[in-house]
């Protein structure tokens, strides 16, 4: 072990609050939580309160028992804000990732005869992008002629900020929406998103983010770094299960009537909800963007993944991240040295503020049996085609020594398949 951090690693408590997979009676080895987090083992016993609410009190649950189903997600928005960065009442707790973005858009993307374009990442994963197209044609526009994509340089991996801000300028008169990524899924790339949206800004437009792979893994001012809004699922790095309740954030500054939205009842300023009068008064908080009656029970799972992020720190976490996707570039480039294989590169970006738990390796050639061979060992990492590894070792469950051990099973394949 050559990580300095792995002796004094004040995270390794947690790994204990989360059920891990196992085969044959030996714990597998998880890289997996930027897909679907583990789950916390107190994720249950939440889900069971609300179970016994309903049980006990039927409707009145809304009022009654522990946890009174019409606060619930307010104890998670405060939960969420140094999450994000963020005022608990900039946090609404709803819906699903692709949902949400969609009526942020409906909110915050307001073409006009001259400023029209969004601007985005090329090789944005594909649920932005199908809403991006369905957003465009809505208003009768044609997405070949609106989204601005940003492409890598030729023979680049991932996308130079410069480019990024050079583009947002050389737009400026016709940008709508810059609508941008905080982490890539495919390379693991962070994006600067104070400086995105400072420039979109800059140029006249709104900058709108996709934080799916951000929340949980990288640190979010989104506040203070003056975010417009931002949008991200709970399932990846916040541990909250299989189609889980997602998450929007909405600047303070937006949180006036005169903003548009597609409305709903429980978005009705609350004081007032229940009177069910004519004519919609949207609550005074990013509140006022709910629309339908609350799943308390994914709550539930939430909130149990939550507590534990309060409890274990946040710039903990970020550190633990950090030195552990380090320390696994540095095996890595060990690997690449020693064995004097260029059969794979590393995507993601080395330096410490480009990236945060996942690394991503491009094969060239047998990737797919590499892939199976770790697999076989008892190894969870993902496959995205045509020719990627995906591996996030993640800080409240994962340790050093996994580290370690991936890098083992990949040299010894890597034997194998020259031999
Ligand atoms: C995981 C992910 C999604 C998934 O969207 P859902 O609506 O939760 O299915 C969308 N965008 C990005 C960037 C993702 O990483």
């Amino acid at each position: 072990m050559h990580s300095s951090f792995s002796d004094n690693d004040s995270l390794s408590v947690f790994r204990d609050r989360f059920f891990i997979p196992n085969g044959n009676g030996k714990e597998k080895i998880y890289f997996l939580g930027n897909s679907l987090g583990l789950q916390p083992k107190t994720a249950r016993n939440h889900m069971e309160s609300v179970l016994e609410s309903w049980h006990q009190f039927g409707v009145e649950g809304f009022f009654e028992g522990e946890n009174p189903w019409m606060d619930y997600h307010q104890g998670l928005a405060e939960l969420m804000a140094p999450i994000a960065g963020a005022y608990p009442e900039e946090i609404a707790v709803m819906n699903a990732l692709t949902v949400n973005l969609h009526l942020m858009l409906q909110s915050f993307y307001n073409p006009d005869n001259k400023r029209r374009k969004i601007l985005c990442e090329a090789g944005a994963f594909p649920s932005d992008q199908y809403l991006m197209e369905s957003q465009v044609r809505l208003r009768g526009l044609n997405p070949a002629e609106i989204i601005i994509e940003v492409s890598p340089r030729e023979g680049e991996d991932t996308i130079r900020e410069e480019d990024i801000l050079e583009a947002i300028h050389q737009n400026k008169d016709e940008i709508a929406l810059v609508l941008w990524g905080g982490v890539n899924y495919y390379t693991g790339q962070v994006f600067n998103i104070k400086k995105i949206t400072e420039a979109a800004h800059n140029a006249g437009a709104v900058a709108g983010f996709d934080l799916a792979h951000a929340a949980g893994n990288i640190e979010l001012k989104l506040h203070e770094w003056d975010v417009d809004f931002a949008c991200w699922c709970n399932y990846k790095y916040l541990n909250s299960g299989p189609g889980a309740v997602a998450t929007a954030f909405i600047h303070k500054k937006f949180h006036h009537q005169s903003v548009n939205r597609l409305a709903g009842w429980w978005g009705y300023r609350k004081d007032q909800r229940f009177l069910m009068k004519k004519g919609f008064v949207p609550g005074p908080s990013a509140d006022g963007w709910h629309i339908s009656t609350p799943p308390v029970l994914l709550f539930a799972c939430l909130k149990a993944s939550l507590e534990i992020f309060y409890e274990a720190g946040m710039d903990s976490i970020y550190r633990k991240g950090s030195a552990m996707s380090t320390y696994l570039i540095q095996l890595l480039q060990k690997i690449q040295s020693e064995t004097g294989s260029d059969i794979f590169r590393i995507l993601t970006p080395v330096d410490e503020h480009a990236k945060g738990c996942q690394v991503s390796l491009l094969f060239k050639h047998s990737g797919r049996l590499v892939f199976d061979h770790i697999i076989s060992e008892g190894i969870f990492a993902d496959w995205r085609e045509p020719d990627v590894i995906r591996v996030a070792p993640v800080p409240l469950y994962n340790k050093f020594e996994e580290i370690d051990k991936f890098s083992q099973v990949l040299t010894d394949t890597l034997e194998k398949i020259k031999a």
